[in-house]
């Protein structure tokens, strides 16, 4: 079966409008380019609709970087799925481990943000991952079970949801999973989704995520059941985004 990869940059709190040159950068740079995958950029919300402005024309899709499990209401500071769709999102990251540990965010939370995606017509991305405790521990395997039972919401189909692979310890640190310890991971998470997700479980994207970075991502994307990234640090530059994206050329 083909799937067809993804590549996501996650800005995180990143970016004013001198970040603007970037993305206009990044469409440059694909403009004759025939992509063999997927791309999209997660900015921070204040930037979703001057990048969409900045990449018209582009292939180039825009994400959100979380979302709140309610359409509307008295949640001061939240956005909702229905925002980010109003604002020219596709997608949006859900889970992502900072919101985790940094927010508190538990599996029925981040399941309750997919379902509010799915229900606004966005493609859920959600993250999972275990903490170096729990690797050390030999407890991964176990922690992606759970995690993916308790966050994939009923509905979920390869074109709604992407689930995305990010050991917690790998995340910002430059330290990456090795290649073995990826393919591992990902071939539990496609074993398990098949229970999750019943026969869409086969074809949803499953990214790695954890410093990936131009040097790497060839080696990292040839991994069994990797279907693509998501990338903190290196998509904050054109030419590193550019670099990984290459990977896939
Ligand atoms: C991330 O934020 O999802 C991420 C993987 O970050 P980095 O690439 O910087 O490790």
């Amino acid at each position: 079966m083909t799937i067809r990869p993804l590549v996501a940059g996650n800005w995180k709190m990143n970016g004013t409008t001198a970040a603007l040159r970037e993305p206009r950068l990044l469409a440059g740079m694909l403009r004759d380019v025939k992509l063999k995958t997927d791309i999209m950029i997660c900015p921070p919300a204040t930037l979703i609709r001057r990048v969409k402005s900045v990449m018209k024309g582009s292939k180039v899709r825009l994400a959100g970087q979380d979302c709140h499990a309610a359409a509307s209401g008295a949640h001061t500071g939240d956005i909702s799925a229905d925002m980010l769709k109003d604002a020219g999102c596709v997608a949006v990251i859900v889970g992502h481990s900072e919101r985790r540990t940094n927010h508190k965010e538990t599996d029925a939370m981040v399941q309750a943000k997919a379902a509010a995606a799915h229900k606004a017509g966005l493609t859920a991305i959600i993250c999972i991952g275990e903490t170096l405790d729990e690797r050390k521990g030999g407890k991964t395997l176990g922690v992606l079970s759970d995690q993916l039972k308790g966050s994939v919401p009923a509905g979920a189909t390869a074109a709604n949801s992407v689930i995305a692979y990010e050991p917690v310890w790998a995340i910002g640190t430059g330290l990456t999973a090795t290649a073995k310890e990826i393919e591992e991971a990902h071939a539990h998470i496609r074993a398990e989704l098949a229970k999750v997700m019943g026969g869409e479980g086969a074809s949803t994207r499953i990214l790695y995520g954890g410093s990936v970075k131009p040097s790497n991502a060839a080696e990292l994307m040839g991994v069994p059941n990797v279907n693509g990234a998501l990338v903190g640090g290196a998509s904050l530059k054109a030419v590193d985004f550019i670099g990984i994206i290459k990977a896939y050329l």
